[in-house]
């Protein structure tokens, strides 16, 4: 099937900007002291197809911090480096149903009873934790430098640490810090605790823009080969193994009414952040900062839905 065309894809986009720019419903995330400072008119929308072409509306460029997106490209060179079984063994990739800080999820995959892992799914905090024990490095700076160059390569550009949202979150991760020493707890911790918060908390403090999202997700779209920049990221099987994680975790625990509704893989973060991917066509990034009550940008789940829609994107329409 061809992707859409340049005219049908700048009008979906168009159409959903200007659809949904008025709605204001949800708050910003109110519990990292530097979200809740974000503009919330601020809207920007991006698509980026499989072949490099790229559309934009709004604050496109804005940029703001990555937060939970982040897990999708850390996971990516996890699986990249440890493959499929490893990542099923010692992260696991079932939804958990849970909110994504949830230690109760913990609890109930408790491997022992469930034969699942404990950290669930590496798109909630404990299984993005227990990721990011698993990036290779000498120290922390290494490790930090292998997530953000992995990232970097994702969007085709050099991606930056937001100092202010790293220390905003540093001086409140005490949750962040209570699940992976559950997880240590558990054995299923690969590396210190407080290194590995350190590294998980600096992976969501990088900046993006929505252009940068739609990019990342381009990426994924082509099989793991950046479409803008050429360079090879991870190979096809990689990619397609974290689009399916996206599918079954991506929005926490409302990813079920995200896939029924949007029929894509997307992934949110508590930044604002949407991105949404049509394997083999194109992905959408979005930045809108108020969110519902599961963390998800409110006007990013409209936009994107609508997006969908109009371009016949959903999966499982027969055509
Ligand atoms: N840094 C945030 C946290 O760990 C990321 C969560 C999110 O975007 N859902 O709480």
């Amino acid at each position: 099937e061809a992707p859409p065309g340049d005219q049908a894809i700048q009008q979906a986009v168009d159409q959903a900007y200007a659809k949904f720019k008025g709605v204001m419903e949800g708050e910003n995330a109110s519990y990292i002291p530097y979200l809740a400072k974000a503009d919330p008119k601020l809207f920007g929308i991006a698509v980026v197809t499989a072949d490099g072409r790229v559309f934009k509306a709004g604050d496109a460029g804005q940029e703001f911090p990555v937060e939970s997106i982040a897990k999708v490209f850390t996971l990516a060179r996890v699986l990249k480096d440890q493959g499929p079984d490893a990542v099923m063994a010692k992260i696991g990739v079932n939804a958990t149903g849970q909110p994504f800080n949830s230690v109760l999820a913990i609890e109930l995959n408790n491997d022992k009873l469930t034969g699942s892992p404990p950290a669930g799914n590496p798109l909630v905090n404990a299984g993005a934790i227990a990721a990011a024990s698993l990036v290779p490095g000498a120290d922390l700076n290494a490790r930090w430098k292998t997530v953000l160059d992995t990232a970097s390569a994702f969007a085709g550009r050099t991606l930056a640490l937001n100092q202010d949202v790293y220390q905003s979150e540093m001086a409140g991760n005490q949750h962040n810090q209570a699940i992976a020493l559950l997880l240590q707890s558990y054995d299923h911790l690969y590396g210190d605790p407080a290194v590995t918060v350190d590294l998980y908390t600096r992976e969501c403090s990088y900046n993006v823009s929505a252009v940068d999202l739609a990019t990342m997700g381009a990426t994924l779209a082509n099989g793991g080969t950046n479409p803008v920049s050429h360079k090879a990221v991870v190979d096809p099987a990689t990619s397609a193994r974290v689009l399916a994680v996206m599918a079954t975790a991506g929005l926490y625990n409302t990813s079920g009414e995200w896939l029924f509704k949007v029929g894509l893989p997307g992934k949110s973060g508590v930044g604002g952040g949407i991105l949404a991917v049509a394997p083999g066509k194109l992905a959408i990034g979005i930045y809108s900062s108020r969110l519902d009550a599961a963390g998800n940008s409110v006007r990013g789940q409209l936009a994107a839905q609508s997006i969908a829609e109009a371009l016949g994107l959903n999966l499982f329409a027969a055509g």
